[in-house]
C-alpha cells in the first residue's frame, strides 16, 4: 500500500488537492473535517458532541478520532493505500495512526505538506466563507484555528521530518501547479519504494 498524508494549515488547499491526487493514484480520500460535518448535519450522537468544539475552532479530542478512523478505513476493500486528509492533527493522532496501520503490516509512507503564508490563507478562508458559510470560517474562529495548528499540529513536521518522511510543496499558485508539484514528490517516494 501506499498512504499519503496531505499536511498543511487550514486554508492550505489539502481538500482540494487530495480528491485530485485520490483520483490520479487511485487513493482512498479520508478528511476527518469531512466526516464531522456529515455527523453534524445528520445530528448524530457524535455530531452532537463535536459541533460547538469545531465551531470555536477547537480540536475535537484524540480519543474520538481512532475509532472514527478505524471504521472510515474498514469501508474501503482492497485499496492501494489512503490520502489522509485533516489527519493527524497531533503528535497522539500520529501515534494512533502509526498503531492502527501497524495492524495491518502497513505505514505512513510519506507526508506532504502545503506552505501557504498566513495572510493568503485568511484571505482564502474568508472567501470560503462567504460561499460556503462554514460556521468556522469566521474571522475570530480563523485566528483560533491557525493557532491551534502552530501549537498542536505543527510539532508533526519534526516527527516525520525524523523519519524521512516529510516532503513541503509551495502551496501557492494554480490548483494545477500545485497539483504538479505534489504528484512529482509522489512519484519520487513511489519509485523509491
Ligand atoms: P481545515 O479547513 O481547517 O483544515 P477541516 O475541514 O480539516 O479543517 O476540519 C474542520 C474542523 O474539524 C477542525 O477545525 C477541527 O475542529 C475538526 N477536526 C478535523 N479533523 C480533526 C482531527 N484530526 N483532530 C481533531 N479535530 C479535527
Amino acid at each position: 500500500m501506499f498512504n499519503l498524508i496531505l499536511f498543511g494549515p487550514p486554508g492550505a488547499g489539502k481538500g482540494t488537492q487530495s480528491l485530485q491526487v485520490a483520483e490520479k493514484y487511485r487513493l482512498a480520500h479520508i478528511s476527518t473535517g469531512d466526516i464531522f460535518r456529515s455527523e453534524i448535519r445528520n445530528e448524530t450522537p457524535l455530531g452532537l458532541k463535536v459541533r460547538s468544539i469545531i465551531e470555536k475552532g477547537e480540536l475535537v479530542p484524540d480519543e474520538l478520532l481512532i475509532d472514527l478512523l478505524r471504521s472510515a478505513m474498514h469501508k474501503y476493500a482492497d485499496v492501494k493505500g489512503f490520502i489522509f486528509d485533516g489527519f493527524p492533527r497531533t503528535l497522539r493522532q500520529a501515534a494512533d495512526l502509526d498503531n492502527l496501520l501497524a495492524e495491518e503490516g502497513e505505514k505512513v509512507n510519506l507526508t506532504l505538506a502545503l506552505e501557504v503564508e498566513d495572510h493568503e490563507l485568511i484571505t482564502r478562508l474568508l472567501i470560503r466563507a462567504e460561499r460556503e458559510g462554514r460556521k468556522d470560517d469566521t474571522r475570530e474562529v480563523i485566528a483560533n484555528r491557525l493557532n491551534v495548528y502552530q501549537t498542536q499540529t505543527r510539532p508533526l513536521i519534526d516527527f516525520y521530518t525524523q523519519q524521512g518522511k516529510f516532503r513541503a510543496v509551495h502551496g501557492q499558485g494554480t490548483i494545477g501547479e500545485i497539483f504538479g508539484r505534489l504528484c512529482k514528490e509522489i512519484d519520487v517516494a513511489f519509485s523509491n519504494q
